[in-house]
């Protein structure tokens, strides 16, 4: 752990903070004087400490620990932006990737529409939901493998990859061949078996927030992955529930310069289930963007009012073009490059 403190601290502050980390918590303690700050390396057991009574103090400017519980996913010990490469796309770096397509997919005619539509506005990468994770068991539950044919049908019409969720080791194995990229939804960011197994393949994976987890679970359901030896892991931002009933979810913007501080992993903001409201997704999307995402996640069906899942949260293919050319405005002033293969 390192305690920065001002190098104008009082002596008696400065005595107290030795004391606390010597006397109550039996630490060894080395000292760097520079001009502006003291630097107190502190060596031993620190995790029994209670940082919020060193900082405190008055003088500490930070209390910083160095390790984190989760090491493979630290900016720490990576302290390149990492890039995952889903074909021909790559993720991170100074990408901005749009991935957008239907909550589900419904029937050949729908995904490919879809999927011509999305790539005519510049997408780079083809969603669709195979088997989807409904709260009731009477919702529609997804088409199976027969969807993953409709997707690979889409990708061969259009170019762009294909990502579907996977909820289950048996899902992993048999639709994992086919993807380019895997999902593994809110409700199984925690899901450790899933994860050990996904960690043991090459596929690149999209792991979303949980529904109320917290930047650090989330990091080690991610370490979960990069330990077991696949190092292609993008985050997904898709909202958090809190006290607000108004829409779906909260977009958690912080969690995106919070994420780049503190992992190299890509960071892609999915403002559809973030907000459930079509006329939602625009603005947050752009906020994402703005806040720093290397992507964004979109639900786009050609009639919304039809769809089997999260049609009010599905953009028609004119308000997705439309979101395509202000998110291109904003990854112009970013200096990102946002491909848009026509
Ligand atoms: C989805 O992408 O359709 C989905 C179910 O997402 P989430 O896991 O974020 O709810
Ligand atoms: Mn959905």
């Amino acid at each position: 752990m390192i305690v920065k403190v001002d190098a104008k601290i009082s002596s008696e502050n400065l005595e107290r903070i030795i004391e606390r980390l010597q006397n109550d918590y039996k630490l060894k303690l080395h000292f760097s004087y520079g001009e502006e700050y003291t630097i107190i390396g502190v060596v031993g057991d620190t995790s029994v400490i209670d940082t919020d009574r060193i900082l405190s103090i008055d003088g500490v400017a930070d209390v910083q620990r160095v390790q984190e519980p989760y090491k493979r996913a630290s900016r720490k010990f990576h302290p390149e932006d990492t890039i995952v490469k889903v074909g021909d796309v790559e993720i991170g770096g100074n990408n901005l990737v749009m991935m957008a397509g239907p909550c589900s997919v419904e029937n050949e005619k729908q995904i490919i529409d879809t999927a011509k539509a999305v790539k005519a506005a510049g997408a780079t990468m083809l969603r669709g939901g195979v088997v989807k994770p409904r709260t009731s068991p009477y919702a529609f539950q997804g088409l199976g493998m027969e969807g993953i044919e409709l997707m690979k049908k889409a990708k061969e019409e259009t170019g762009l990859p294909i990502i579907c969720e996977v909820m289950s080791i048996e899902q992993l194995d048999k639709f994992g061949p086919h993807l380019d990229m895997i999902q593994l939804g809110a409700r199984n960011m925690q899901n450790f078996d899933l994860l050990k197994a996904v960690g043991k393949t090459n596929i690149p994976v999209l792991l979303k927030r949980g529904l109320s987890a917290t930047i650090e679970e989330w990091l080690m359901s991610a370490e979960y992955i990069l330990a077991g030896g696949n190092e292609n892991v993008v985050l997904c931002e898709r909202g958090i529930r809190t006290y607000e009933t108004a829409y779906r979810n909260v977009l958690d913007l912080n969690a995106v310069p919070m994420l780049k501080k503190l992992t190299h992993l890509p960071i892609v903001v999915d403002s559809a289930h973030a907000t459930g409201k079509y006329w939602m997704v625009k603005p947050l999307g752009m906020a994402g963007v703005a806040a720093g995402a290397d992507g964004l996640m979109v639900e786009v069906h050609p009639e919304p009012d039809k769809a089997l899942s999260d049609g009010p949260q599905s953009l028609k293919f004119n308000v997705f073009e439309d979101l395509m050319q202000d998110v291109e405005k904003i990854a112009n002033v970013l200096g990102k490059t946002f491909k848009k293969e026509k």
